[in-house]
């Protein structure tokens, strides 16, 4: 498998007029073209800025990041909590916002955009504003518009923290499958452990800040189906358990 993004020995320290934090420290992580990593760890660890990192937001204090694909400012993209769908702007202009923003060819960004609301079920919406969706079909409509720059990676940053139990779900599963039919790169950032664990290849445990890597796990659930499906898996709780202690002894 091809090292898509190599994070080594990099280490990050705020600087404030009046103060220095040490967010990151000697972090070592590769993540492989495909893969779908999920990262863990308490609030405040240095998960978003480990996001930040791979984007190219921010850059290392110390150690080094490496993007194994020709440089473009397309080459990640993001999901966050909230969907920052524009109000006023229907769903197809929503989603055309950055090619129109980046004055790239319309015609053929509005032509995958179409693809993408056909085969994910959201075209008969593309002319619905953004209060008449519900809160799943909303965060969808945002990761077409991610998906519609064509990244390679996928940065997502607790996505689903800001819905419903029954609607998370839901949306696992979706933007699972949309992430594995676009054979997207993905890295999410989560402190749901079920979550992580249901779709990931790889859950990778931080310490406390300054985040270190604590410790890796293969999943190995892919063959099982989408993420509530995985769930059921016997091995599903058996990891659970282990990485669950696995975080326990952060206190220690
Ligand atoms: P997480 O996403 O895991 O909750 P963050 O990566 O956002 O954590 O933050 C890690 C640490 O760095 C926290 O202590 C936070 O307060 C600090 N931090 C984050 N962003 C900034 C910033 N722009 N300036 C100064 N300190 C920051
Ligand atoms: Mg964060």
């Amino acid at each position: 498998m091809k090292e898509l993004v190599k994070l080594e020995n990099v280490s990050l320290t705020y600087q404030t007029k009046t103060n220095e934090t040490l967010a990151i420290d000697n972090l070592n992580l590769t993540i492989y073209e495909g893969e779908f990593v999920a990262i863990v760890g308490p609030s405040g660890c240095g998960k978003t800025t480990i996001l930040s990192l791979i984007s190219g937001i921010l850059k290392p204090t110390k150690g080094k990041v490496t993007i194994n694909l020709p440089p473009d400012k397309n080459n990640t993209g993001y999901m966050f909590q909230h969907d920052h769908l524009f109000g006023w702007r229907s769903i197809m202009k929503n989603i055309l916002l950055g090619p129109e923003v980046q004055k790239s060819n319309n015609q053929s960004a509005k032509d995958y955009a179409t693809l993408l609301l056909r085969k994910y079920g959201l075209y008969e919406y593309k002319d619905r504003y953004p209060n008449e969706l519900s809160g799943g079909m909303r965060q969808r409509v945002a990761l077409i518009r991610t998906l519609v720059l064509k990244p390679k990676i996928l940065l997502l940053d607790e996505p689903f923290s800001a819905l419903d139990f029954q609607t998370r779900l839901g949306v696992c599963d979706d933007v699972s499958n949309i992430l594995a039919e676009e054979k997207k790169t993905a890295v999410l950032v989560t402190h749901d452990l079920s979550e992580a664990i249901s779709m990931a290849d790889r859950v990778i445990v931080l310490s406390p800040r300054p985040a270190t890597v604590k410790k890796i796990f293969k999943t190995n659930l892919k063959n099982y189906g989408l993420p509530l499906k995985r769930r059921e898996h016997p091995d599903f709780s058996k990891l659970f358990d282990k990485i669950w202690k696995e975080i326990q002894t952060y206190e220690k």
